[in-house]
C-alpha cells in the first residue's frame, strides 16, 4: 500500500476490513455467535478486568460489528465507534455516558419526532432534562445553559424539513461552556457533512436512514470524535472518576481519545443492551460500500424533483436549500456543497384533502414512515405522523395540514417525476 490518506469511497469499502485470515473469504463474514472461546483463565480475567481488548459476548462487541465501527469512524474521521441497535439506542447510551440524574442539556427544536419523544418524555424518568434552542439561532442555545447543561445536541440537517445547521458556530458556544457538541449525521451522511472537522465532538447516526441505505435493517452508531476533555471540569463522573464496576479503573485516563466509545459500550451496552445483531451489521457494511454513488444520486434526484415542482400551479411553495433562492442555501453551499440531501418538503394549495389525495394517487412511491431508501418514500405528516397535535401545533412542527415530505429515492429521475406529475393531476 503507498502512503497516501485513502478518500472517502475507499474507506467506505476497505476501512476495517480485510480477508478473513483462516478463511479467506473476501466479504466480511457474519460471525452469528453469542460468546468467544477463551484462550485461559487468564485470558479471560484480562478481558474482564478491561487489561486486554478482545470478544466476550455479543451483547458487548462481535467481529461484523467491529468492523462496521471502524468503517464509520473512518468515514466520520472519528477515533473509535461503537455499533448498538438503532438511532435511538444510540442516543440512549450517549446521554447515559454524559448525564447524572438532575442535568440537562441543550437540543435544537428542529429534530426527528421520534427524537424529541425520547428527550421530553422518555428521558424524563432517569431525571434528565431537556431544554429546547432554535437551530437557526446559534444565540438561543447559549441563553439556555446554566451549572447542570452538560450537553448540546442538534442534527447537521433537521429531519423533516430539511435545513442544514450551523455546526462551527454552535461548536464554538459549546466549547465556551466546557460543554461536548453531539451532531446527529443521519440525513446528511459522512458524505455529505462531517461534523468533527467542524468543531462537533460526538456523531450519532440512524444507520437505518441513508447509510444502510435499503430499507431493510436498524441500526444506530455512536462515533468519538476523541478531541473533547473529560476531566477537565469534573461534570463528567462516569469517565473522571474511578469505576466501582471495573477495580477502580479510570475511563477517561485510561483510553485518552476514544474512551467516550469505551464508556458507552462498557457502562451503556453493557447494561442496557441494545446490541445490533451480526446480521444486521454486515446489511448496512454492504450498503455503506456505496455510499458515495447513492448519496450523489439521492442529491442530484431530490434538486431536479425539487425543481420541477416549483413550476408546478398546484404546488404553494418547496423547501429545498439546494434551491438557490432557498432560505439555506447560503449554509448547505458551505457545510455540503456536494448536494443538499434528499428529503424535503413542500406544500399544495389544496390543502388537507389535496394533501391526502395526492398521497394516495402516488403509484412508484411509497407512503410509510421512514427516509432514506433506495425507493422514492411520501407521507402525508398531518394525517398520520403528526396526527394528534392541533393544527396550530401542526403548523409549528413545519407539519400544516397541506405539508407533503418526500424522500427521493434512486430511480430513474423521469419515472420520479412522472408519478407527482400524474399524482398532481388527482390533488
Ligand atoms: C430515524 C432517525 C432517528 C432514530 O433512528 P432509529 O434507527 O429509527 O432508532 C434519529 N435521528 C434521525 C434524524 C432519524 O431520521
Amino acid at each position: 500500500m503507498t502512503t497516501n490518506k485513502p478518500g472517502f469511497a475507499t474507506l467506505a469499502i476497505h476501512a476495517g476490513a480485510q480477508p478473513d485470515p483462516t478463511t479467506g473469504a473476501r466479504a466480511t463474514p457474519i460471525y452469528q455467535t453469542t460468546s468467544f472461546v477463551f484462550n485461559d483463565t487468564d485470558h479471560a480475567a484480562s478481558l474482564f478486568g478491561l487489561q486486554a481488548f478482545g470478544n466476550i459476548y455479543t451483547r458487548i462487541m462481535n467481529p461484523t460489528q467491529a468492523v462496521l465501527e471502524e468503517r464509520v469512524a473512518a468515514l466520520e474521521g472519528g477515533t473509535a465507534a461503537l455499533a448498538v441497535a438503532s438511532g435511538h439506542a444510540a442516543q440512549l447510551l450517549v446521554f447515559h455516558t454524559i448525564m447524572r440524574p438532575g442535568d440537562n442539556f441543550v437540543a435544537a427544536r428542529k429534530l426527528y419526532g421520534g427524537s424529541i419523544n425520547q428527550f421530553g418524555h422518555a428521558f424524563k424518568s432517569f431525571d434528565w432534562q431537556v431544554r429546547w434552542a432554535d437551530p437557526a439561532d446559534p444565540s438561543s442555545f447559549e441563553s439556555q445553559i446554566d451549572d447542570r447543561t452538560r450537553a448540546i445536541f442538534v442534527e447537521s440537517l433537521a429531519n423533516p424539513g430539511g435545513t442544514f445547521v450551523d455546526i462551527a458556530a454552535i461548536a464554538e458556544i459549546a466549547h465556551r461552556h466546557g460543554l461536548p457538541l453531539v451532531v446527529d449525521n443521519t440525513m446528511a451522511t459522512p458524505y455529505l457533512v462531517r461534523p468533527l472537522e467542524h468543531g462537533a465532538d460526538i456523531v450519532v447516526h440512524s444507520l437505518t436512514k441513508f447509510m444502510g441505505g435499503h430499507g431493510n435493517s436498524m441500526g444506530g452508531i455512536i462515533v468519538d470524535g476523541g478531541t473533547f476533555d473529560w476531566s477537565a471540569s469534573g461534570k463528567y463522573p462516569a469517565l473522571s472518576e474511578p469505576r466501582p464496576d471495573y477495580a477502580g479503573i479510570v475511563l477517561h485516563a485510561t483510553f485518552g481519545n476514544f474512551a467516550f466509545a469505551i464508556a458507552c459500550r462498557v457502562l451503556g451496552l453493557r447494561d442496557f443492551g441494545p446490541s445490533i445483531s451480526p446480521f444486521n451489521a454486515f446489511q448496512i457494511l454492504t450498503g455503506i460500500e456505496t455510499l458515495p454513488l447513492r448519496m450523489q444520486r439521492h442529491c442530484d434526484n431530490a434538486l431536479a424533483v425539487a425543481k420541477w415542482l416549483k413550476g408546478q400551479d398546484k404546488v404553494a411553495w418547496v423547501n429545498y436549500p439546494g434551491l438557490e433562492d432557498d432560505a439555506n442555501h447560503v449554509l448547505q453551499q458551505r457545510y455540503s456543497p456536494k448536494g443538499a440531501g434528499a428529503v424535503f418538503t413542500f406544500g399544495l394549495k389544496g390543502g388537507y384533502e389535496s394533501g391526502k389525495r395526492f398521497v394516495e394517487g402516488l403509484e412508484m412511491f411509497s407512503h410509510l414512515a421512514n427516509i432514506g431508501d433506495t425507493r422514492s418514500l411520501v407521507i402525508h405528516p398531518s394525517s398520520t405522523t403528526h396526527r394528534q397535535l392541533s393544527e396550530e401545533q401542526q403548523v409549528a412542527a413545519g407539519a400544516g395540514p397541506e405539508v407533503v415530505r418526500l424522500s427521493v429515492g434512486l430511480e430513474d429521475v423521469a419515472d420520479i417525476i412522472a408519478d407527482l406529475e400524474q399524482a398532481l393531476g388527482k390533488a
